[in-house]
């Protein structure tokens, strides 16, 4: 064993220290089952000073970590390469103080997304940012991917919610960034933190914004006989100046597969696609901007257009799209869920291109996205025990990734880059780009063992 193992062990205790490969296999990947790495021990931490404890040794001994939440991530992020260690920081899951006085709250890492919004429901708030996973990740982990959701269109991406960090650096030092809702003076490091995608440093208290609920909300369903009108009623609605705080699309095949699992809502199965979308506010201007959604959805080609009449329609059209991915995980044993953005006017232009190259290269492809956002999930069911199909993948997410480039997108939207799209990161950064941010990588962690082999090229510095 491991001088450093048995240091670990005296600090959270032997049974929190898992080495036994057997048990490491739960460990072996995220949500994307594609990439897959055996770490050499997972600790389980249940405070920060024990963070900080952790990574002192490891860091002393230079040996590789990565933070991990729910491992729901989705671009392999949550992965240990070079055999590094994991803290999976489940059991730090208090929500530690609620102020509605200064609409904020303090959680630690480990809390669930959807559960600091059911602690401050009867007080009429809510946290907004809704990844489709928020019954399950954490906000740890929205921390480090800057997670978005469906209701980012109108309420903003995980950064906008954060007020304040303790964060343990990678040489085990706490530091806080931000505050309690006051504009910190000198640079924004809360704003780098978020969305380092876990290489700067470990989370361990968190400081989130509370929203107010809206007094009303609407969601409406509109079912098209083409992508390409879905598409087109996405722009229209944005260009007629209305904001609605969701606007989603699910294309047939998404919507079979949600029809038939347990999260079927009453999708049409015989639409081309349809659109999720809903509006929120004062009641007044909720009715007026509806009427307008369905003005221009029907000018769009809507065949129908369906208003939830009341919470429980609402929660079972939201329960279909929140449940699309689960349910297209029924069709094949695996699922690339890729994550790319393009402007949303381009819409109508590159969805049948993404059909097409799934065509060409034989594979099965579902889209299910945060279309107001032209922020694209393109999914593609696959069987990973085929290496024939596994390389087949790759190439269409490859030519998927360009696409989007080429019409003037990047390569991640909210899921980040994490080991999934390193190789693309060219596509769209310089050399020199990729050198200032191996540089400012090299200022919170020198040595290169915070999280390592996520977000930049391999060559781009010595330890990544
Ligand atoms: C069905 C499904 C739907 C999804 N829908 C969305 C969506 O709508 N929007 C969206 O943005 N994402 C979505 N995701 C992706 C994923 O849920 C988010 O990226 C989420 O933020 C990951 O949280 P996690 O706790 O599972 O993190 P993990 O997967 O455990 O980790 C993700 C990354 O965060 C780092 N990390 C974790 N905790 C910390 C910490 N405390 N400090 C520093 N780094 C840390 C890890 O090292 C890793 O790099 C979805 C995933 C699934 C499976």
């Amino acid at each position: 064993m491991a001088s450093w193992i048995a240091e670990l062990k005296e600090i959270v205790g032997s049974e929190d220290v898992i080495t036994d490969p057997e048990q490491l296999l739960v460990y072996e990947c995220d949500g994307l089952s594609i990439h897959k790495h055996l770490p050499s021990a997972v600790v389980f931490p249940e405070s920060a000073e024990e963070v900080a404890n952790v990574v002192k040794v490891l860091w002393r001994h230079r040996v590789p970590f990565l933070a991990r939440g729910a491992g729901t991530g989705l671009s392999g992020g949550a992965v240990a390469v070079e055999g590094g260690v994991i803290l999976e920081l489940a059991r730090m899951n208090r929500i530690l103080e609620i102020d509605y006085e200064n609409q904020l709250a303090v959680v630690e890492p480990g809390v669930i997304n959807l559960m600091l919004t059911r602690a401050v429901a009867d007080a009429g708030y809510f946290y907004a940012p809704d990844p489709s996973s928020q019954m399950a990740c954490t906000l740890g982990g929205n921390v480090a991917e800057n997670a978005g959701g469906p209701h980012c269109l109108k309420y903003g991406m995980t950064v906008h919610h954060i007020l304040g960090l303790d964060v343990v650096l990678p040489d085990g030092e706490i530091v806080t960034l931000g505050g309690h809702g006051t504009d910190a003076i000198g640079y924004d490091l809360l704003g780098l933190f978020i969305g380092s995608e876990g290489t700067f440093g470990i989370a361990t208290k968190i400081t989130v914004r509370l929203t107010r609920r809206p007094q009303a909300v609407k969601t409406l369903l509109a079912d098209f006989l083409s992508v390409e009108d879905a598409s087109r009623a996405v722009s229209a609605i944005i260009a007629a100046g209305i904001l609605p705080s969701a606007l989603e699309m699910m294309d047939r095949a998404t919507i079979e597969a949600v029809e038939a699992s347990v999260y079927a809502a009453g999708l049409p199965t015989d639409a081309a696609a349809v659109l999720l979308i809903e509006v929120d506010g004062l009641a007044a201007s909720v009715e007026y901007d509806a009427g307008r959604i369905f003005e221009i959805c029907r000018a769009n080609g809507a065949r129908q257009i369906l208003v939830a009449r009341d919470e429980g329609e609402r929660a079972r059209l939201w329960a279909g799209r929140k449940g699309a991915f689960g349910a297209l995980g029924r069709i094949s044993p695996d699922l690339m869920v890729q994550d790319a953005v393009i402007p949303r006017s381009k819409l109508p232009e590159v969805l049948p291109e993404i059909y097409r190259i799934a065509a060409r290269y034989g594979l099965r492809m579902a889209n299910v996205f945060h279309a107001g956002d032209g922020n694209l999930h393109p999914n593609i069911c696959f069987d990973g025990r085929n290496p024939d199909e596994v390389q087949r993948v790759k190439e269409a997410c490859r030519e998927i990734m360009e696409l989007c480039v080429r019409v003037g997108g990047s390569l991640t939207g909210e899921h980040g880059v994490g080991l999934d799209k390193i190789a693309y990161m060219p596509l769209v950064f310089t050399e020199d780009d990729l050198e200032a941010m191996a540089r400012v990588r090299a200022v919170f962690d020198p040595e290169g063992l915070c999280n390592p082999g996520k977000v930049l090229p391999v060559r781009r510095c010595r330890a990544f």
